[in-house]
């Protein structure tokens, strides 16, 4: 069973914006998949449906065998990390982290080993205390995929995670998220309008344009054929 199914999905924005056209993809377990574009093609709307964020016009979508059209975001088995790191500020790092286990009632032992053994991961155990204002980017990009990992979804949306970050950094967290995907062994979903994030990153990529998938295929071959 395929992890994710996308069948004949379509998006139109009240006021008639046709932003996503028959939408179709089958994602395997522990794909890396990118999708990739120039603004405005439908990335962020495809992403957004997958997470429940925005409704979906036309067409069905299955998380592992269930449909989940409507389900509620925080019960279809997914976290989303966003470009702006949409963190609380008032919290610290290890509060951001723990705060989606705490309201599901995790044990309080429980949270604070799933958030050590995270943060462990993504190097930022010495910033628990923190406040997000007294991160760089890169850190408060590490918490953020931190918040994500604790609640061990079955898949992992990111949207352009990294377009905020400066050029060096972007290019030490493209490889550290692809080392988090191979550890974590668990299917990503990835947004960007950066061609060469999605052929480093990518274990298959879908290129979108007008809202409409042009062509979906692996790394070397979308190389091998332009
Ligand atoms: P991308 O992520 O590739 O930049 P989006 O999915 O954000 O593209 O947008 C796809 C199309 O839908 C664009 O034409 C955009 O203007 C339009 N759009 C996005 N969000 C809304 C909205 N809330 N209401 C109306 N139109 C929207
Ligand atoms: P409360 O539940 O009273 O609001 P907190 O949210 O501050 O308390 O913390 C809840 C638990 O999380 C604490 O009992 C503590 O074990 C753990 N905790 C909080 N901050 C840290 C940290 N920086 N490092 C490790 N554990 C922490």
């Amino acid at each position: 069973m395929a992890k994710l199914l996308l069948k004949n999905i379509n998006k139109v924005y009240a006021g008639g914006v046709k932003a996503v056209d028959n939408f179709n993809l089958e994602v395997e377990d522990r794909e890396f998949i990118v999708l990739v574009g120039p603004s405005g093609c439908g990335k962020s709307t495809t992403l957004r449906m997958i997470a429940g964020l925005e409704e979906i016009s036309s067409g069905e979508l299955y998380i592992g065998d269930r449909l989940v059209n409507d389900v509620a975001p925080k019960d279809r088995d997914i976290a989303m990390v966003f470009q702006n790191y949409a963190l609380y500020p008032h919290m610290s790092v290890f509060e951001n982290m723990a705060f989606g286990l705490k309201l599901k009632k995790v044990p309080k032992d429980e949270i604070e080993k799933k958030v050590k053994e995270a943060a462990e991961i993504l190097g930022i155990e010495h910033l628990l205390d923190r406040k997000p204002k007294a991160l760089s980017g890169g850190q408060r990009q590490r918490v953020a995929l931190g918040r994500a990992m604790v609640r061990e979804p079955k898949v992992f949306l990111m949207d352009e995670p990294l377009s905020n970050l400066d050029a060096k950094l972007r290019v030490q967290m493209r490889t550290e998220i692809s080392k988090l995907h191979q550890r974590l062994k668990t299917t990503f979903i990835y947004v960007t309008h950066d061609q060469t994030e999605a052929m480093t990153m990518g274990t298959r990529i879908v290129v979108m344009k007008d809202g409409v998938i042009q062509q979906v295929d692996t790394p070397k071959n979308l190389y091998d054929n332009p």
